[in-house]
């Protein structure tokens, strides 16, 4: 017997690397009219490098101070931009001190207490939400001043405080993944739309991401949340949207896509289980390839 259209396409979108989890997620494929896309970890490697370290001037610490207590917090985070704190760490021979008690946010950061000091993480948002408890050195002013230019410069800044002290702003560095914009370009020329980007890192890095990879419309600094309700408004035109997405904080947004696809490699171990598809060797080029295979086997079904 010859294997209905379907489950063909799904034996061929297996072998360009795309696990398709049903026949019914295979059919849908080939319905996608608008693409969003997550920005770290998706279109980018999502294995940043720290380019730089501020220390604030009143704040007291050095690069390496600094460096080895936010290793010390990020340790048990899984989110790539921890990681690229505690490979910094590592590399300059820093000790990791364990962190005592570790709390994630979402979209924020983290906080622990690193012997016995207390050492918070995270997006420079974070010094918004804390300013009632800081200690006041003008170090805010300063950290602001490091972190829009690491933004204007399209870097991720992250701001390290620790025992209330404004101690120093860390300013982070990805790689765009190859065929991203080749992808782009595919996806428009598909769907008949150009794909968006919904991201939680901020305006600026967003932006210059998204003018390389010729993405015009951008949503910045959203938290996991507000990722649904951006795929809520995309669905609002009755379009049907697919996501595409890396980490933790996408699984909310991947499940209210009509289809949300995971980032295999990189993925986080709950994106990979609300997905409806896995980009198993994370090549963007193969969903452009594998919505075209969802068209032609639909073709065949009718
Ligand atoms: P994206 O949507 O681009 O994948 P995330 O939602 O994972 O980004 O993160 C958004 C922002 O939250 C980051 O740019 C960073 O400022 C902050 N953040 C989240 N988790 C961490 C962490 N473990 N360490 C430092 N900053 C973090
Ligand atoms: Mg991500």
């Amino acid at each position: 017997a010859t294997m209905p259209p379907l489950l063909s396409a799904i034996a061929n979108a297996g072998r360009h690397g795309v696990l398709v989890k049903s026949a019914v997620v295979m059919e849908r494929l080939g319905d996608t009219q608008v693409v969003a896309f997550d920005k770290t970890g998706t279109l980018t490697e999502g294995t940043p490098r720290i380019a730089e370290i501020h220390p604030t001037l009143g704040g007291g610490f050095s690069d390496g101070e600094l460096l080895r207590l936010a290793a010390g917090a990020e340790h048990p985070s899984e989110h790539p931009l921890a990681a690229a704190v505690l490979a910094a760490a590592r590399q300059r021979g820093l000790a990791i001190p364990a962190a005592d008690t570790f709390a994630s946010t979402p979209g924020r950061g983290v906080s622990a207490t690193v012997q016995g000091r207390l050492v918070w993480v995270g997006s420079p948002a974070l010094l918004a939400d804390l300013t009632p408890t800081l200690t006041d050195t003008g170090a805010p002013a300063q950290m602001t001043a490091a972190v829009d230019t690491a933004e204007a410069g399209g870097r991720t800044a992250v701001v390290v405080i620790v025992d209330n002290i404004p101690a120093g702003v860390l300013a982070l560095a990805d790689q765009l993944r190859p065929y991203a914009a080749s992808t782009v370009t595919a996806l428009t020329a598909l769907t008949g739309t150009a794909p968006v980007l919904v991201t939680g890192d901020n305006p600026g890095a967003a932006r210059r991401l998204a003018d390389e990879v010729g993405i015009t419309e951008v949503h910045a600094g959203l938290l996991p949340t507000d990722k649904v309700a951006r795929v809520h408004a995309l669905q609002g035109d009755g379009r049907r949207v697919l996501l595409v997405g890396d980490g933790v904080n996408d699984a909310p947004a991947l499940a209210a896509a009509d289809l949300g696809v995971a980032m295999g490699s990189h993925g986080s171990d709950l994106a990979l289980q609300t997905a409806d598809a896995v980009i198993v060797r994370d090549e963007l080029s193969t969903l452009p390839a594998v919505i075209a295979l969802a068209r032609r086997a639909r073709r065949l079904v009718v």
